[in-house]
């Protein structure tokens, strides 16, 4: 999706915005909440549409459902003119920093406009500033609960902000790391750090490098046109300031010789943790570790004393002459990866099933047959059709009613083709109190069940629990989709007693749902390792709701990865004989 729809996106929705905080007719906020959607979701570039002729891009955009011909002109007029001049009048009447207070969870437009006009408040400091000042409980709407939630929220955001999302990190990192190893006399190149162990968030952008022309792969890199600052730029190390795509993330390249890259790479992957569990054991045999290779001996700085390492080149050269495998760098965290063998972690290639997709039926973006035929282009064997439950109604979840119908037209689209399965499911809500949406008559007509929490995400660890046992323990239930319902960075979710959680969904055979979308991870990695070692089954679902969803598998394979999920254990990654008849068997039960 090109950046110029992105940004148009991203302009009617702070006019949006602007409009609520200056009590302006609600309609038209709505109206360009609404342009805002229909330009994330379009795939056309209104940029090279409005370039190629302005009439015909008007005609184009009102023909969508949610832009009329005014918001059209203005779509027109940011292409042209490279702003809106509504945009910048209701920008002036705003404080930039009510924008940051509206994207805190629970703060709705209304309260912030509230706050603003009766107690001043214009940017989240000031907020924090109020949090204890009655007045802030007694504003409408307010009261102490929710001034509680949001100093949750707040110091919750504050201690995830600095961190980029992996689902940011990871496009950009793989696109300057092809970019720059196409150069000319680059030999060895990748990124590092936290990305490369495929941590949720990611503090900033490790690249290690060895080639021929250092001053070429320099100059590409300083140069990029994502850079916005350079703050580092010696013979070994560049750093520099990256914006893209709404991400700014510092980036650090060191160039190293080729004899060396495996000792930089294993060093700058860390974790920490672990490369002290690696020191550790190279001076009980005698030598010493560092950036630069494996030596004999005890000096402090063995290369400046002339000395030839031990291993070097290659991270798994190192890893030998200290009598352990390589270990992939998602294990590398001193979780005990160094006192057993490691597991032959699951991989994107083998996942051959998607099992919590969600059509127009719903709130997904794709027809049956399209969902199937994205699942038959990754060679996917099954894909199933799991649509939203009645008491998700903004997701316009299917009354029984509209499942009977929607569970017809899967068995006929099923009909039609050949190399792929369809399943007839549903994604069933978990209602607070662990009843699912849909009465068991209903349910033992679904070929496959994921229930899942979706609303009351603050409840109490111990209703937490109660209420996901509840739904574990039902007959019908294959799949617990994103079982807590936390958002990285943005929403804790539910904190229920995970061991106990384990523990019956190995007793029911249930299998615990890594959610891939980058924005949930849920299970997290730690789970998917206590899940595992309670001997239950995993489930790696994109919850795709659009085609490219689809490529969201790289995030929860990554987070599986990290828990040490191996493919048997994984029910996406087994042969569709085994996978239908494990169905099967809870449905027949
Ligand atoms: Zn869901
Ligand atoms: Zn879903």
């Amino acid at each position: 999706m090109a950046s110029t729809n992105q940004e148009l996106a991203r302009i009617f929705s702070e006019m949006a915005a602007a409009l609520e905080l200056t009590g302006a007719n609600p309609f038209r906020a709505v109206s360009n909440n609404r342009v805002a959607r229909e330009l994330r979701d379009l795939t056309e570039d209104v940029g090279a549409l409005v370039a190629e002729d302005p009439e015909t891009a008007v005609a184009r955009l009102t023909a969508l459902p949610g832009i009329g011909k005014g918001s059209a002109q203005k779509i027109v007029e940011y292409v042209q003119t490279g702003g809106i001049d509504e945009h910048r009048k209701l920008m002036a009447k705003v404080p930039r920093g009510l924008f940051e207070v509206l994207e805190i969870p629970g703060i709705g437009p209304k309260a912030a406009k509230a706050m603003w006009e009766q107690l001043g408040i214009e940017s989240v400091a000031d907020l924090k500033a109020r949090l204890d000042d009655p007045a802030l409980a007694a504003l409408p709407r307010m009261g102490k609960k929710t001034v509680e939630n949001i100093r949750r929220a707040i110091l919750f955001s504050e201690k995830t902000a600095a961190r980029v999302p992996l689902g940011k990190a990871l496009p950009l990192a793989i696109a300057l790391r092809d970019e720059l190893a196409a150069l000319p006399g680059v030999r060895r190149l990748e990124y590092a750090g936290s990305l490369r162990r495929g941590c949720e968030t990611i503090g900033d952008l490790d690249f290690v490098a060895a080639c021929d022309d250092p001053e070429g792969v320099r100059r590409r890199f300083t140069e990029h046109p994502s850079v916005t600052q350079v703050l580092a730029h010696g013979d070994t190390k560049c750093s520099v300031r990256l914006e893209s795509e709404g991400v700014a993330i510092q980036a650090d390249l060191r160039l190293v010789p080729e004899a060396v890259y495996g000792a930089a790479l294993l060093y700058f992957t860390g974790s920490k943790e672990h490369n002290v569990r690696l020191r550790e054991r190279a001076i009980k045999r005698g030598l010493r570790l560092n950036e630069y290779g494996l030596f004999r001996g005890s000096e402090e700085r063995p290369q400046e004393q002339g000395k030839k390492p031990l291993a070097a080149a290659t991270e798994e050269e190192i890893y030998a002459a200290l009598d352990l495998p390589w270990i992939p760098p998602e294990l590398r965290e001193d979780r005990g990866e160094l006192d057993r063998p490691p597991p032959r972690l699951i991989e994107v290639g083998d996942v051959k099933a998607e099992l919590h997709a969600h059509t127009t039926a719903s709130d997904g973006r794709m027809s049956i047959a399209e969902l199937a035929a994205c699942a038959r282009e990754r060679g996917f064997h099954t894909v199933a059709v799991t649509d939203h439950s009645p008491s998700q109604v903004i997701a316009n979840g299917l009354s029984p009613e509209r499942l009977l119908d929607h569970l017809a037209a899967v068995r006929a689209a099923n009909d039609e083709v050949r190399d792929v399965t369809i399943l007839a499911g549903s994604e069933v809500d978990v209602l607070p109190d662990g009843r699912l949406d849909y009465d068991d008559e209903l349910l033992r007509r679904l070929d496959l069940v994921v229930a899942s929490p979706h609303a009351a995400l603050r409840q109490s660890p111990a209703e937490a629990t109660a209420r996901l046992l509840k739904a574990i323990a039902h007959p019908r239930v294959h799949v617990i989709g994103h079982p807590t319902g936390r958002i990285v960075g943005r929403r804790e979710g539910l904190a229920p007693d995970m061991a106990a959680l384990f523990a019956a969904a190995a007793e029911h055979d249930v299998a615990l749902e890594v959610n891939a979308n980058w924005l949930r991870l849920d299970l997290r990695d730690v789970h998917v390792r206590g899940a595992l070692d309670h001997g239950c089954k995993i489930a790696i679902d994109t919850d795709a709701h659009r085609p490219e969803h689809f490529d969201l598998l790289i995030y929860g394979v990554l987070t599986a990865r990290r828990g040490g999920l191996e493919a048997a254990s994984c029910i996406n990654a087994w042969p569709a004989e085994k996978l239908h008849a494990w169905l099967a068997a809870k449905r027949d039960a």
